[in-house]
Parts: C-alpha cells; sequence; structure tokens
C-alpha cells in the first residue's frame, strides 16, 4: 500500500514526517510509558505539549504578548457563533461574504443578532473578490468580519479590508501557517486546524487580550472565550492528542524555515498549477486570476461529462480527492504546506496527458 497524493480540501495532508513521529510515539511518548492519547491533560508530560505548541506558535506567527492563543474543540463552525457572543456585545457585527464559509458565518449572526452585509461577491458566484477598499461600515459595528481564504471557492483575500478602524475578523482556516501574517491586523484569527496544520478536532483561536469580554451574561461556560484563555486551554479536557500533532507540526514547519519559506514553496506550488490552467484549451481555473487563492485551487472543464471521466480516471491514478465541491462542481485540488510540489507536477503532467487525449 503506497501513499498517494492526497488533494482533499479537509482534513487534509499531513507531513509524513510528523505522521512518523506520531507512530514512533504512538505507544511510548518519551519516558511517560504511555500513548499522549491516555495521558493526563494534567501531566506534566502534556502541560509541556501544550506550552511547546503554543510557543513554537507564536514564534512562527511573531503573535504579540496582548494576544492569547487558545486550543478550542466544538469544529470550525461553532466558532462562527462564538465570535459573535464574546465580540458583539451591541448585536451588531459587520460580513464580508466571499463565499461559502462566510456566508455560514453570517448566517450564524443573523441567528444571534443584527449582522449587515457590507459587501458581497455574490453575483459573481464568488469568482471575484469586491473591492474593499471603502465600504459602508456601520459606525457601531463591534467588527468586520472576513474568511481571507475561502476553501470551497477557492478565492482569497489579498488585500485586507479598509474597516474604518474597527476591529477584524478572519477566519484564516484554509490559509493558517501557509505565510505569514501580521497578527497585529487583526483582533481576531480563528482556524479549524483540519486544513493545514492537523487533525480534525482542534481549533485555534488567536485574540487580543482587550476583546475577551470580563463578563456574558446568559453565555454558557465553554462558549466564553475568558474561561479558556484564564486557563491556557486547560478548563477541561482538551483535544489532547489533535493538539500534539499540531505542536509536531509547528515543530516541521520551523525546521523548514519557518512561514516565509511556506509561502514561498506554496507560491511556486500554485504557479505550476495556474499556468498550466491558463494554457490549457480544457481545464480551466474558477477564479479571476488576482483572486486567487494559493492553497484551494478549483478547476473545471466544459462539460460534466468530462469533468466525470477526469475525475475517475485521476482517482484510478492516485491522485486522491480531487471532485470540487458539491457547490461549486467540477475539480478542486487543495495543495497544502504538506502537498509536496511533485505532487502538483504529477497532477499537471496527468492533466496535460488527459488534456491530448480526449
Ligand atoms: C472547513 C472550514 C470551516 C469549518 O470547519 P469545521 O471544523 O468543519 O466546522 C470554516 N471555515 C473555513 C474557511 C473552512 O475551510
Amino acid at each position: 500500500m503506497a501513499r498517494v497524493y492526497n488533494f482533499s480540501a479537509g482534513p487534509a495532508v499531513l507531513p509524513e514526517p510528523v505522521l512518523k513521529q506520531a507512530a514512533d510515539e504512538m505507544l511510548e511518548y518519551g519516558d511517560t510509558g504511555m500513548s499522549v492519547m491516555e495521558m493526563s491533560h494534567r501531566s506534566a508530560a502534556f502541560e509541556n505539549i501544550i506550552k511547546t505548541a503554543e510557543a513554537d506558535l507564536r514564534e512562527l506567527m511573531g503573535i504579540p504578548e496582548n494576544y492569547k492563543v487558545l486550543f478550542l474543540q466544538g469544529g470550525d463552525s461553532l466558532l462562527f457563533a462564538s465570535v459573535f457572543m464574546n465580540l458583539a456585545l451591541n448585536g451588531k457585527a459587520d460580513y464580508i461574504v466571499t463565499g461559502n464559509w462566510s456566508k455560514k458565518a453570517l448566517n450564524e449572526a443573523k441567528i444571534l443578532g443584527d449582522p449587515k452585509v457590507v459587501a458581497s461577491g455574490a453575483d459573481s458566484n464568488f469568482s471575484k473578490i469586491p473591492d474593499l477598499s471603502d465600504l459602508d461600515i456601520r459606525e457601531d459595528t463591534s467588527y468586520v468580519y472576513i474568511c481571507e481564504n475561502e476553501t470551497v471557492h477557492g478565492n482569497r483575500i489579498h488585500k485586507l479590508p479598509n474597516t474604518k478602524g474597527h476591529v477584524l475578523v478572519a477566519d484564516q482556516s484554509s490559509m493558517f501557517l501557509s505565510e505569514p501574517t501580521d497578527v497585529t491586523k487583526y483582533g481576531l484569527i480563528h482556524a479549524g486546524v483540519q486544513k493545514n496544520v492537523g487533525p480534525a478536532g482542534v481549533q485555534i483561536v488567536i485574540i487580543r487580550e482587550d476583546l475577551i469580554p470580563e463578563d456574558l451574561p446568559g453565555v454558557p461556560t465553554m462558549l466564553r472565550f475568558k474561561t479558556h484563555a484564564d486557563k491556557g486551554s486547560l478548563y477541561n479536557t482538551p483535544p489532547a492528542y489533535g493538539i500534539y500533532i499540531c505542536g509536531l507540526v509547528f515543530k516541521w514547519i520551523k525546521s523548514l524555515g519557518g512561514l516565509d519559506a511556506m509561502k514561498e514553496r506554496n507560491e511556486k506550488k500554485a504557479k505550476v498549477l495556474y499556468d498550466f490552467l491558463d494554457s490549457s484549451n480544457m481545464f480551466h481555473g474558477t477564479v479571476v486570476p488576482e483572486d486567487r487563492s494559493i492553497m484551494n485551487v478549483p478547476f473545471v472543464t466544459e462539460s460534466d461529462e468530462l469533468n466525470k471521466k477526469f475525475i475517475a480516471e485521476a482517482t484510478e491514478a492516485g491522485f486522491a480527492n480531487i471532485k470540487g465541491h458539491r457547490s461549486v462542481g467540477g475539480m478542486r485540488a487543495s495543495i497544502y504546506n504538506a502537498m509536496p510540489i511533485e505532487g502538483v507536477e504529477a497532477l499537471v503532467e496527468f492533466m496535460d496527458k488527459f488534456e491530448k487525449e480526449n
């Protein structure tokens, strides 16, 4: 059984050295005589795992002292609600809708209060990012919300919106740690790690301390960011094994040169695929060049028939999870940090051959 090139949007490919180390440490972690899965989250060994993971993440992203790092669970989708509950204390928050995931965040806010859509890419079916330089942002909005990289539609906000002095909140799930980020530009960043950083079950929140409310009447303990910030993400049992794997991935990224090196690798990989799509007569990207994601690359042919044939043959040839999201159709190649350039080159070679044969 050989490992395939896995283009899944999430849960997604992880670095092989990380998987091997986890396998080596499966039965006995260090000198503890047990697996990380079997460890008390109050043990010295686990405390060291979570503290080291946080310190490495802080170093990688240059997270300032006045930001808290939280390791949470419940799915990144839960953050669509908990971000609103913790930050929109007056019930108002403004949303930029650029695809599936920002729309879902908006829909949660609608359940809880009074969100306003200040920009939307819906009229282009999210193939473009609208102009975000001068939006009609409410003066009393609690924050401006973006999904910086839309996993399904494959677009990316390359230039952050002008929030007119308001707090910026970003879902970075599918681009987290793919390149350097200036954390000081954000009030809050959240990311489900199963896209680019680890196994499903962990979400990372990076939040400016002064945005964490002291008291939140009517909000359950587990949904208050303060609960987890005060206890270093150890208020209750955290997703311990997932945090351990994230920690190994942080070390792997550091060993390769950090986020500048990731950006260089990722841009190089994306260029191989986009250059092919731009020169192909059969395959086409679905997003305008200036707004393309370097992580999630949706593409189509002229017909559903041909898409289907391609997906079947590609899967057979060992390119796994190349089928597009049901809401967009066609194909999608997610080329996260752990996808080697050889995988992208092999895919392009296969696409070229398919084009010539069909
Ligand atoms: C996958 C994804 C989510 C949702 O993650 P779940 O953990 O499945 O709830 C949210 N935002 C983005 C950008 C995603 O890619």
